[in-house]
């Protein structure tokens, strides 16, 4: 395992992967691996000859008051998981290299930053696109693999790979869940025993929200509405619990298409999101067919 903190050498190590002819995929991450992270990286060596692994703790996507000092890190571990999982490079540079004295470019990926996590994390979105664009630039990668966990995230970085040419493809791989159903996050390092108890209620309130669409519901206000009914008998503290299309993460009141249902909410001082994709059954459901005309479609009056 080749561990690289210079952009210019990382630039070179990964030049020399493609001319030999391999496919290069790119894993970003913040560290403190999990098997969420390791599922990227496993699609990434099922997928391309060369996989790069990044380590790196963005300041930019931390507003103040955020948990940048305190995120959990343990950089010897990671390396070990990363070697066992056979990638070839990790990049790990310092970030006084990465946001150089005078550093002035910032990336603002317009509608897919706005709402969710956009609306509650000012300046998030634009340090993620921005880290990404950068890392794109250094590591030139083919594909670069995110986890649907944050799938807005996803969103701004599709967005920012089409809209700046990057030509690379963005892969998108499904939240890797404890059994219990909480989703893997270096930030359920936080939790304490008995928040760690209460939080599978998060993605157990996710999954009866999709439930409710799948048999008929059509109102994303009532989904939102029924998802913080539920957890307000939890000692989650909900930032926001919404259902929008899936497609653009737009608004809609209407449920048609496929939908994903999203939720920040902080329990305890940990702030954990979950989201969970539903599409509504063709026809609509139960819902759908009240408004209906009589079953012959002929009036009787
Ligand atoms: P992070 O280190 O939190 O920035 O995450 C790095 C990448 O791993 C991001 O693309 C995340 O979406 C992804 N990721 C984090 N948690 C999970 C999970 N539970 N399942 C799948 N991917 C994840």
């Amino acid at each position: 395992l080749k561990t690289l903190t210079d952009s210019a050498a990382m630039r070179r190590e990964s030049r020399r992967a493609r001319e030999a002819g391999a496919r290069i995929g790119l894993v970003p991450t913040m560290g403190y691996l999990h098997e969420g992270h390791l599922s990227l990286v496993r699609r990434s060596r099922a997928e391309c000859g060369f996989t790069i692994a990044s380590l790196f703790v963005n300041p930019a996507q931390f507003s103040a008051g955020e948990d940048l000092e305190r995120y959990p890190r343990n950089p010897e571990r990671d390396m070990r998981l990363l070697a066992s999982e056979g990638v070839d490079v990790v990049f790990t540079p310092e970030a006084r290299a990465v946001y150089r004295e005078g550093h002035s470019t910032w990336i603002d990926v317009e509608g897919p930053s706005a709402g969710l996590c956009g609306s509650f994390r000012p300046g998030h979105f634009r340090g993620v696109a921005t880290i990404v664009a950068k890392l794109f630039n250094i590591v030139r990668p083919d594909v670069a693999y995110f986890g649907q966990k944050d799938a807005q995230q996803c969103a701004v970085v599709r967005r920012m790979a089409e809209d700046l040419d990057t030509g690379v493809d963005i892969v998108v791989c499904p939240t890797v869940r404890e059994p219990d159903g909480l989703a893997l996050s270096s930030r359920n390092f936080f939790l304490s025993a008995p928040e760690r108890a209460a939080a599978p209620a998060l993605y157990a309130a996710l999954r009866e929200a999709a439930g409710s669409i799948e048999a008929g519901e059509r109102s994303a206000k009532a989904i939102a509405a029924a998802l913080r009914d539920r957890l307000a008998a939890t000692p989650f503290r909900i930032q926001y619990a919404e259902a929008v299309r899936a497609r653009d993460l737009q608004s809609v009141e209407t449920i048609e298409d496929e939908t994903l249902i999203a939720v920040a909410a902080h329990l305890g001082a940990t702030r954990l999101i979950d989201n969970i994709t539903v599409r509504p059954p063709a026809g609509g459901g139960p819902g759908a067919h009240r408004s209906r005309p009589t079953e012959s479609g002929k009036r009787t009056n």
